[in-house]
């Protein structure tokens, strides 16, 4: 737990998220500037600034939630490839400093950037969400 850490915020339900998904070791929410719409977050519940800090057993579970949160999204949103980025450092790109994997949907001809500065619709995001927790819901889980 990182008291300025806005990831670690929304897992102790300080800040607020579209919730898609969790397990014991992760969470799984909305990008609220989504490169896409769909676009999820897979974050540990403990907090590691990167892949650096991180536990090879946090990152394998974050790895492990990837796979069903890639179906959940192909499955509901119908696209046709789904992107899966993670980025460490400033230099790299990360721009929010707590083990986090990228789920981006993508169809041939759309833009491919991780990144949007343009914030997603607050009733969008919330329509998307349900979906995507019902869908990941109906799929077999681990953890
Ligand atoms: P990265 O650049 O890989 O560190 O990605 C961080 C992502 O977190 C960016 O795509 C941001 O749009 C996203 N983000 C920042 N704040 C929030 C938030 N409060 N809820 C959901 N996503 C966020
Ligand atoms: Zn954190």
């Amino acid at each position: 737990m990182s008291d300025d850490c806005i990831f670690c915020q929304i897992l102790q339900g300080e800040a607020p998220c579209y919730h898609v998904h969790e397990t014991r070791y992760t969470r799984t929410f909305l990008d609220i500037f989504p490169a896409a719409p769909g676009h999820c977050l897979i974050v540990t519940k403990d907090h590691y600034q990167d892949i650096f800090a991180a536990t090879p057993e946090s990152i394998a579970m974050v790895g492990h939630v990837s796979t069903l949160i890639a179906h959940a999204v192909k499955q509901e949103l119908q696209c046709e490839g789904v992107g899966i980025f993670q980025l460490n450092g400033a230099a790299a790109g990360q721009t929010v400093f707590h083990y986090h994997m990228h789920v981006i949907p993508r169809n041939s001809g759309e833009d491919l950037a991780i990144h949007s500065r343009v914030p997603g619709d607050t009733g969008e995001l919330e329509a998307m969400a349900a979906r995507l927790h019902a869908r990941a819901m109906s799929m077999r889980t681990e953890d």
